[in-house]
């Protein structure tokens, strides 16, 4: 173990006015269920562009309650990413639908409307895209998609906060879009989510199913339907509320930690950097690289010297069809998603967070170009 200092693969960006806020509802007597909740919901659904916007205490439970209040269930389909973290497929068990897989673009990383479009048959009822490592899909694509075969359209926007295509938002291109608040996401209320709907019905039932199945006119032991406990705390709410009023800060100081990752890494052999895109079309969530064909049987090798230097990584992600409950439950083999299973062993999460300064990101490409000497 190297002496040097650790440096984490992520850290939330945190500062007296989020302790501040966060205090001040301590304060108060209404930890949950008060003005704090409402208050976080109407700024981030403006920040988005969306008419609506229901907190939630994660996004994995956002985007359960997204697919149940559009009308997702027992023998539906749902199109969506192998290659992504995998609350993003668990969702759609959790829904009691099943997802169907198609495989990822080499270079974005993200599911394609071409390929979804090959697949379709009746069974299926909806796409729910992920905009992987931030990086926006191909959302005026799969808009069309869903527009022809009559399709709910669900955006995974937990890893893409911020990011825009064609002047509209992730999250607001969609019959729900779904973001996630865990500590190493651009923007942290502890654990959290939020779901953005254009319908307000969508917006009632997803207000319901997070408490309880009340009703928002019934009394707190009327219970309409069966619900959930998914609601998020007050004191979460402000933590968020101060991280979103700080969020174009916050993205612009992550932006420059990538440049500088790729101008270090740019003289690297044997290391693919994260694929360019338009203005405004990644937020920058993780820093992931890719060893090149050639070299990606070292990438496990390679995770370890960095960890053993000190330096924080891992090996975001490993393909979801993969996971042992998946293959157990729906027959999937290894050689069915070629270009993710491919991409899976090649990547490294590098350290990753607003935090980081120049020197850090240095000493980082150092000690990746040194381990890539080591044999
Ligand atoms: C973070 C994340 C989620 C939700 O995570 P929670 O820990 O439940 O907040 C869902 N999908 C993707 C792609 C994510 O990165």
């Amino acid at each position: 173990m190297s002496n040097k200092q650790q440096i984490h693969l992520s850290r939330p960006d945190i500062t007296n006015l989020e302790r501040q806020a966060v205090l001040e509802v301590l304060n108060t007597p209404n930890l949950s269920l008060g003005p704090t909740g409402p208050k976080f919901e109407a700024a981030f659904a403006e920040y988005v562009g969306a008419e609506h916007a229901v907190a939630c205490n994660s996004g994995t439970s956002g985007l359960h309650l997204s697919l149940l209040a559009n009308g997702i269930g027992a023998g539906d389909k749902v199109v969506t990413s192998p290659f992504s973290f995998i609350a993003s497929a668990n969702s759609i068990i959790m829904a009691g639908a099943e997802p169907v897989f198609v495989d990822i673009d080499e270079n974005t990383l993200n599911i394609t409307p071409e390929a979804t479009q090959s697949i379709m048959e009746d069974s299926v009822r909806a796409i729910l895209p992920v905009h992987i490592f931030g990086l926006v899909a191909d959302m005026p694509g799969f808009a069309e998609v869903a527009k022809k075969h009559n399709l709910i359209l669900i955006e995974d926007a937990c890893e893409a906060l911020g990011a825009e295509v064609n002047g509209r938002k992730t999250g607001a291109w969609s019959d729900a879009g779904v973001f996630a608040f865990y500590p190493n996401k651009q923007m942290t209320t502890g654990e959290g989510g939020m779901i953005v709907t254009p319908h307000e019905k969508v917006a009632t039932l997803c207000r319901s199913l997070r408490n309880q199945g009340r009703s928002s006119g019934g009394g707190w032991l009327a219970h309409e339907r069966l619900g959930f406990n998914y609601r998020l705390s007050d004191i979460n709410s402000a933590l968020g509320l101060a991280q979103l009023s700080r969020i174009d800060e916050i993205l612009a100081k992550r932006a420059r930690v990538a440049a500088w990752y790729n101008e270090a890494l740019s003289s690297i052999d044997g290391v693919i950097t994260p694929c360019g895109c338009a203005d405004g079309e990644r937020s920058w969530f993780v820093y992931v690289i890719r060893l090149v064909d050639e070299r990606a049987s070292e990438r496990d090798r390679l995770l370890e010297y960095l960890t053993a230097n000190g330096i924080g990584c891992s090996n975001y992600f490993p393909p979801i069809h993969l996971q042992p409950f998946y293959q157990e439950r729906f027959n999937y083999r290894e050689g069915q998603f070629p270009i993710c299973e491919r991409v899976s062993r090649s990547t490294i999460a590098l350290p990753f967070h607003a935090e980081l300064c120049e020197a850090d990101v240095m000493r980082v490409a150092e000690t990746l170009n040194q381990g890539l000497k080591v044999d």
